[in-house]
């Protein structure tokens, strides 16, 4: 095993090492939470020492991004998987849907009828999960907290399956609060995934029930940018 194999090898086990043990105070199983590597702006080099130590979900926050890196990578790796955890504009549904195994970012009407069309074309449907505004933040994404029914309500009506609940909670706070709120929506509407967690923060969201955990920096060192 060459360095980069040996060093992602140890992040990765570490993240899971943190969330086990996490799930454990919480009567949960580890293995019962998905970790998605966040590799946006990491290059495919970088990616495929974690893929070597046994990594298979990957995120990424831009379609064209993702468009340029992972065809390649997911033709020689069969078993990945890839999820969006970034902002979607309708424009580029379709190259989402073709792409992404799940989106994470499904927030307002407009975007469920344009994913609603390409999932209709592509005769497949990539997990869906409704991200929310959950600290009620004007610069981020996320359908408000009370037209959340109303936006369920149109998946339904689109015939799209909504898997789970997605919210990146405000920076510099206490997150648990934020988390705890989201798992209670989700559960009053019933939809088993919750998608919370990144690398400050992805025990606590584990302690929180979170089922897919969004971490980039914990297994790929710090960003440049985005
Ligand atoms: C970048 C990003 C992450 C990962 O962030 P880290 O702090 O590096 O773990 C998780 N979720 C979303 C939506 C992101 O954009």
């Amino acid at each position: 095993m060459n360095n980069e194999n040996a060093a992602a090898r140890g992040r990765l086990d570490a993240v899971h090492a943190a969330i086990d043990k996490a799930a454990a105070l919480a009567g949960r199983r580890g293995d019962d939470v998905t970790v998605i590597a966040v590799s946006k702006t990491h290059p495919a080099s970088a990616i495929a020492p974690l893929i070597a130590a046994g990594q298979q979900v990957f995120g990424e926050n831009r379609v064209q991004e993702a468009q340029q890196k992972w065809p390649a990578l997911l033709a020689e790796h069969r078993g990945c998987a890839l999820h969006l955890v970034g902002q979607l504009q309708s424009n580029k549904a379709e190259a989402a849907v073709a792409l992404f195994d799940a989106i994470h970012s499904l927030d307002r009407p407009s975007l469920v009828t344009a994913i609603a069309r390409a999932v209709q074309a592509a005769g497949r449907q990539p997990q869906l999960f409704v991200q929310v505004n959950i600290g009620a933040e004007p610069q981020k994404g996320g359908v408000a907290i009370d037209a959340l029914p109303g936006l369920l309500a149109l998946i339904a009506a689109a015939d799209l399956r909504a898997d789970g609940l997605m919210a990146v909670p405000p920076l510099g706070v206490e997150p648990a609060p934020y988390f705890a709120l989201l798992a209670k929506l989700a559960r009053r509407h019933g939809l088993a995934g919750l998608s919370i967690g990144m690398s400050a923060d992805y025990a606590t969201a584990v302690t929180l029930g979170a089922t897919h955990v969004r971490v980039g920096s914990a297994l790929f060192g710090e960003r440049q940018q985005g």
